[in-house]
């Protein structure tokens, strides 16, 4: 149980996760950001920015940081970082947000459907989504409050291990979107399922 899993640019994937399972995110190329979910496998409880803030006291999270859920408990811990900077603040990109902020006309992958779907294919009745970990993504909270982002800090084959507090299901997608990437073309994610520890 592993082998590194790709996900293509732009698309999504589900898993399960039991607890002290550790979960690695890759980036194979460098510089593309990625959102994650988590819920509890009967999707009672969700993943929480607003949790993860208020025990956590801060918005960047990365070594040692938890991740809450919406009912306070530890979902996911992150246990080794080579990136350092994500983000907690954005929503997922959606249809929506592209047709209002960049003018497409027609469909436009997103990371809000390729989670859906993900979390569908495992059972789980995803909506409303929650806001996602946006992982890889460089997002900066200025003095006045004004949010800026920078391409992600990710090199080719960096990596972010999280370890499962509880039992999970998971969804991942690879960002379509090129402003969070830097402008460059949507690329591939890939993750591994690791085990405990011991
Ligand atoms: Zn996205």
């Amino acid at each position: 149980m592993s082998e590194w899993q790709l996900i293509p640019a732009a698309h999504g994937a589900g898993l399960r996760l039991k607890r002290g399972d550790r979960l690695r995110v890759i980036d194979p190329e460098g510089g593309q950001s990625g959102d994650l979910v988590a819920f509890s496998p009967d999707g009672s409880q969700r993943l929480s920015s607003g949790r993860t803030f208020d025990y956590g006291g801060k918005i960047y999270v990365s070594t040692g940081d938890v991740l809450w859920s919406d009912r306070s408990n530890p979902m996911l811990t992150i246990v080794t970082d080579q990136v350092g900077r994500h983000d907690l603040l954005y929503a997922p990109c959606s249809l929506e947000m592209y047709r209002m902020q960049y003018g497409v006309t027609g469909y436009h992958a997103n990371c809000h459907d390729n989670l859906c779907n993900a979390l569908r294919g495992l059972g789980i009745q995803p909506e409303p989504l929650v806001s996602t970990f946006n992982f890889f993504m460089d997002a900066a909270v200025g003095a006045d409050g004004r949010l800026t982002f920078s391409p992600p800090r990710s090199r080719a084959g960096d990596s972010m291990v999280l370890r499962a507090e509880m039992d999970l299901a998971i969804a991942l997608s690879a960002c379509p979107a090129s402003t969070c990437n830097g402008g460059a073309q949507p690329k591939p994610l890939a993750f591994e399922v690791l085990g405990s520890e011991k």
